[in-house]
């Protein structure tokens, strides 16, 4: 299609008549382990498409600028055309995943800190961890941009962590980006879904994310739907 401007491993992203605004469209195809593991799961893109909206919606409603517009259909959101800063927030509440492989830290261990980290978007290299004066180096931001940035991602942690333990689900850790528009204003963009975050049943600590995929635990959809319901 003439208006795609770009396409990622789960989304495609289309021009509008309005140079400020893209339309977003969430596939079914999940990948993991960079690349190297991949698949479709069936709906997956409507059920984030609806958990994207919900979160987003319910972050706007606390203050957070975010490029989200509307819900236009199943699988597609109108949002504001931002630059990505090509950097990943992580927040982590509980151990698990890369850091916990890392460290040789048990999953599940709650620190007593919430632990920030980013990471460089470069599939090339694997999206390394770096530091914050690596990514003032490598020019993807200025100290004043990271300062800001990690301030809404403590923000967006403390509403998330909220909406998700009112639901009987713990957020162990996620994932976040942020974008720039034209009027240069740092922007919430991306997703946050199950394939961006880890989240568990508080009572039977139950896997409701990605990782069902990533250690082919079965029952993903249902899971992804679980949220949903929980959520909405
Ligand atoms: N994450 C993500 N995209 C990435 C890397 C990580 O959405 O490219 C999310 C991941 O789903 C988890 C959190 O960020 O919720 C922390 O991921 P981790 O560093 O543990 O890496 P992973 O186990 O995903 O390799």
């Amino acid at each position: 299609m003439e208006n795609l401007l770009y396409e990622g491993k789960a989304k495609k992203v289309y021009k509008t008549e309005n140079p400020n605004e893209v339309i977003i469209y969430y596939k079914d195809d999940a990948t993991a382990f960079n690349g190297v593991k991949k698949a479709s799961i069936s709906n997956k893109g409507i059920l984030n498409n609806k958990i994207t909206e919900i979160l987003f919606t319910k972050l706007s409603e606390k203050g957070i600028p975010n490029h989200f517009i509307k819900r236009i259909d199943d699988r597609s959101q109108l949002c504001q055309k931002v630059d990505i800063v090509p950097l990943e927030f992580i927040v982590r509440n509980y151990i698990a995943g890369s850091m916990s492989k890392r460290l040789r830290i048990k999953e599940g261990t709650k620190p007593d800190n919430t632990i920030f980290e980013i990471c460089y978007k470069k599939d090339e290299l694997g999206d390394p961890l770096i530091n914050d004066h690596h990514a003032v180096a490598l020019e993807l931001c200025t100290y004043e941009e990271l300062h800001r940035m990690y301030s809404l991602t403590n923000e967006i942690n403390e509403i998330l962590k909220d909406i998700f333990d009112k639901e009987g689900i713990i957020l162990v850790d996620f994932k976040i980006e942020f974008g720039k528009n034209n009027n240069g204003e740092i922007l919430l963009a991306d997703e946050i879904s199950p394939d961006t975050s880890r989240l568990w049943d508080k009572k039977t600590l139950e896997k409701l994310d990605k990782d069902r995929f990533r250690r082919d635990l079965g029952s993903i959809e249902e899971a992804y739907i679980e949220i949903l319901n929980r959520i909405n």
